[in-house]
């Protein structure tokens, strides 16, 4: 597959164009921002941790019948996915208090939400990424009613089948984003990345933070933090979580 122009920079990933205008090549990189751009760093070793985690986790997610954008691992830090025509919708889902929930409620970080929360944002930097609700996202057109309730419903079916993954390597789901964009046949498919640039992971006995939090706080330890999630990834998990 060769790679050829660049078509978009991010802060923390990079897509090129390939000689297969249905294909692209997704470079995900060490560099790592927060608070809208505000804090710059980097994190050594990000790129490929991300590429492998979000790898891992797209083939699993296949497994269980959820469209992503994933097709193969090309290198330490790239991936080959299918070009998309991107909804400028995140979608969050909570399962625990946590981030910007906290302004917006009396819940205290940590309280277990009694069923999954599904938020969305408007996907635009300059106004700063502000929640949107469903009525507003069909009142702007950014994607039909019909799209709308199935990437809802696969967001939710991510969030049972990543929980199930995650409690059996000892990790609590907190919360997560996640970006989805159309193929070229109209089919609703999971872009983006899965990592812990975004997902929020709690150890689940110590409920220490093992994601991109520790680098938004300061809490140290970010890069320790990230390879341990790469590597219970890829770890023998037992079938049940009980
Ligand atoms: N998130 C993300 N990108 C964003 C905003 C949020 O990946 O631009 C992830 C974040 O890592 C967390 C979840 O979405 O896992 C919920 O984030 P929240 O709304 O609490 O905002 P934050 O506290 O990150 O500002």
């Amino acid at each position: 597959m060769e790679r050829k122009n660049k078509l978009y920079e991010g802060k923390a990933k990079i897509l090129f164009q390939t000689d297969d205008p249905n294909v692209l090549l997704q470079k995900f990189k060490d560099d790592a921002t927060a608070f809208n751009g505000k804090k710059k760093g980097t994190i050594a070793n990000k790129g490929f941790v991300n590429n492998q985690i979000s790898a891992h986790l797209y083939k699993y997610l296949s497994s269980y019948h959820v469209p992503t954008h994933f097709i193969n691992t090309v290198s330490d830090t790239e991936m080959t996915v299918v070009a998309l025509q991107m909804i400028p919708v995140e979608v969050i889902v909570r399962n625990i208090a946590a981030g910007s929930l906290l302004k917006r409620s009396d819940f205290k970080e940590g309280d277990v939400l009694e069923s999954p929360v599904l938020e969305y944002f408007l996907k635009d930097d300059d106004k700063g990424d502000p929640q949107i609700t469903r009525e507003e996202i069909l009142n702007q057109e950014l994607c039909s009613e019909e799209d709308l309730d199935a990437l809802s419903r696969l967001a939710l079916k991510i969030n049972a089948v990543m929980k199930s993954f995650w409690t059996r390597r000892n990790i609590k789901l907190v919360d997560f984003k996640l970006e989805f964009g159309k193929n070229k046949d109209g089919k609703i498919i999971l872009g983006d990345e899965i990592s812990p640039d975004t997902c929020r992971f709690w150890d689940a006995e110590t409920d220490e933070k093992m994601d991109k939090d520790r680098f938004r706080q300061d809490l140290g330890k970010v890069e320790e933090a990230y390879e341990d999630m790469r590597r219970r990834v890829f770890m023998e998990a037992p079938l049940e979580s009980e």
